[in-house]
């Protein structure tokens, strides 16, 4: 058996003597290929190794590492002659964070396979700078999804001890998470065991304790009716966009000011309130371009108006400024979850109630007043314009009748 390389073995040893064996030149940059098996190559959804090339006081940038026909090249920004021997150090910031990537890809697929065992891995990429993972073959819940996250940073906390070895591909147990393509290509398949979490057949680097993570944070997801997809970050990466997502909310909490639980109810209030504000300026645009909507019923003129993000005191307040002349009533009516209305009769035969209570009632909502004021609400309205429109029909229909 040819010995293992040592990004399996020792994957901390950042230093190697090595003896160009080729290069070539491509359209974009150069290919080096080296004796020696030290370097690992893209391959099995983990980016390539970077490092530098040493020779005398040069030193040459390895861009990434990728299999050409099964040849293992680095890329570089310049050319050797062959037989030259040259001092390899591999870029150990990020060897580091794909070992910490995908090791922390193994714990948290292993989670949610555990919640559902019908998910199989799908496509999955994991760099220096982050991961990408997708599970395939069921429909995962969001709070599935955290639960799996939080599982995986208490195994990072118990700080415990991966371990790899060698085993026979004919002999490869069902509890040993392997893509099928596994079995089929190697004779030997390298097995990385995570204490008793998890077991499964991986050909790339891995960190030697899950303590070495530090911290595992989904960062973004997408779930489907049969998969998800989730991106994540681990140890420095995570800790920074946690310390600057927590110190923009702690920014304004005296300002707003909210406590820090209540974040996630300050977003929708926040959605809420910009949504309705973009009503407002529609409205505002419509009253601008055609005035407020007045039609003559027998005699009697009608206004209403649908306002978008009004209260009822601004609505009282904006009859209050209005001077009618002659028989008139208007409707104001503000859409909402809640939605709350004025009516005001002036100079007819009734008192405002009679004129719409019994449709308030009928619509589902309460209200009252007396003489020529009326104030109703509704509450839980899924579909304030419909409500809306039912007034003003049968408004219509109570002037014209009297
Ligand atoms: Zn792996």
């Amino acid at each position: 058996m040819t010995s293992l390389p040592p990004y399996w073995v020792d994957p901390l040893k950042d230093q190697f003597t090595v003896t160009i064996v080729d290069s070539r030149p491509t359209e974009e940059h150069f290919e080096i290929t080296i004796e020696e098996n030290v370097v690992k190559a893209a391959g099995g959804g983990q980016a390539g190794d970077r490092g530098i090339l040493r020779i005398d006081q040069e030193e040459i940038v390895v861009r990434d590492t990728m299999q050409r026909n099964s040849v293992v090249v680095m890329l570089t920004e310049k050319g050797f002659a062959r037989g030259v021997k040259a001092t390899l150090i591999i870029d150990m910031d990020w060897r580091l964070t794909i070992m910490r990537n995908h090791t922390a890809e193994h714990l948290f697929a292993a989670a949610l396979k555990e919640r559902y065992p019908a998910l199989e891995p799908g496509a999955m990429w994991i760099d220096g700078d982050h991961g990408t993972v997708e599970m395939v073959g069921a429909r995962v819940g969001l709070q599935e999804l955290f639960y799996a996250e939080k599982s995986v940073q208490d195994i990072i906390h118990r700080d415990v001890p991966v371990s790899t070895e060698m085993v026979k591909a004919s002999e490869l147990d069902k509890s040993i998470r392997a893509r099928e393509s596994v079995e089929a290509k190697h004779d030997m398949v390298r097995v990385v065991r995570i204490g008793d979490s998890d077991a499964a057949a991986c050909s790339g680097t891995h960190v030697l304790r899950t303590g070495d993570i530090g911290i595992f944070k989904i960062v973004d997801y997408k779930r489907e009716e049969e998969s998800v997809h989730v991106e994540f970050l681990t140890g420095k990466r995570a800790v920074t966009i946690l310390y600057d997502l927590f110190n923009a909310a702690l920014e304004r909490r005296r300002s707003h000011p909210f406590e820090l639980d209540q974040l996630g109810a300050v977003l929708d209030r926040g959605k809420q309130v910009s949504s309705e504000y973009a009503k407002v300026l529609e409205k505002m645009e419509h009253l601008l371009n055609s005035g407020p909507t007045i039609e003559n019923i027998g005699g009697i003129s009608f206004r209403h108006e649908f306002l978008p993000g009004f209260e009822v005191s601004s609505l009282k307040r904006v009859l209050k400024n209005i001077t009618p002349d002659g028989p008139s009533a208007i409707l104001y009516f503000a859409p909402g979850e809640k939605c709350n209305l004025v009516f005001w009769a002036n100079d007819l035969p009734h008192e405002a109630n009679i004129y719409i209570n019994d449709a308030v009632t009928k619509l589902g909502g309460r209200g009252g007043g007396s003489k020529q004021v009326y104030t109703g609400g509704f509450s839980d309205v899924d579909n304030p314009e419909g409500v809306y429109d039912d007034l003003v029909e049968y408004l219509r229909a109570q002037l014209l009748h009297g």
